[in-house]
């Protein structure tokens, strides 16, 4: 998953990129109205966090431009605490949900993970297929007998991409772009040991190779 975080407290904005990284997130960094729209623009971002003051474009006319435009990606506004229109304003202006600063960290990853389960797995509380359940806070598998298996960061952020957008072929282009952050050297050969990886401890038959084309977790489309 890979997400853009729109906030101009350098702070603030430091502390969350390191903490979502922990959480499996590559995340790409806008401190200014401006270049956070054109991020939204031009990059595939899996889910947005928006702070709404910020310099040189408020970010509700950021959301509003992005909206009109036919932009639908999921938009998490960063309110002021006690500014209750600017929730108001920001649902309206089509925000997905808010959290108001200042929050609790472990607030802002449920809302994050829900989210984007809401947007792509049609809302469902858990991120379960084809007998294996993904622990999302503690980065392991839960097999269908109980056993336990820890996974490293890079393979949890996999796994978790190929769960969400299960049946569906996913090429190693579209899987780095959504692994690594704009800075990052996207090697998408580098993609193909993680599959290996993956299907080593899960059981080969639960990501396939569409020759040509990619993989696709479960079952082909
Ligand atoms: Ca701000």
């Amino acid at each position: 998953m890979r997400l853009l975080l729109v906030e101009d407290d350098e702070g603030l904005a430091r502390e969350l990129r390191g903490r979502l990284r922990d959480e499996g997130y590559a995340i790409d960094v806008a401190a200014n109205g401006i270049d956070a729209e054109h991020l939204g623009r031009e990059e595939d971002y899996d889910l947005i966090l928006l702070d709404l003051g910020l310099p040189d474009r408020p970010g509700l006319d950021v959301l509003r431009h992005w909206r009109s435009s036919g932009i639908g990606k999921p938009v998490i506004i960063l309110t002021a605490r006690d500014a209750w229109h600017e929730k108001v304003d920001g649902l309206k202006a089509g925000a997905d949900d808010y959290v108001a600063k200042p929050f609790h960290f472990k607030e802002l990853l449920a809302r994050i993970q829900a989210v984007i389960r809401r947007s792509v797995a049609k809302g469902a509380e858990q991120l379960t297929a084809f007998g294996i359940t993904l622990n999302e806070d503690q980065q392991a598998v839960v097999l269908e007998g109980g056993e336990r298996l820890q996974l490293t960061g890079t393979e949890f952020k996999l796994l978790r991409y190929l769960m969400l957008h299960r049946g569906k072929i996913l090429s190693k282009s579209r899987l780095a772009e959504h692994l690594y952050e704009f800075d990052d050297e996207r090697d998408s050969n580098v993609i193909e040991v993680y599959v290996n990886r993956l299907r080593q401890k899960l059981g080969k038959q639960l990501i396939q190779t569409l020759r040509g084309q990619g993989y696709v977790f479960g079952n082909k489309p």
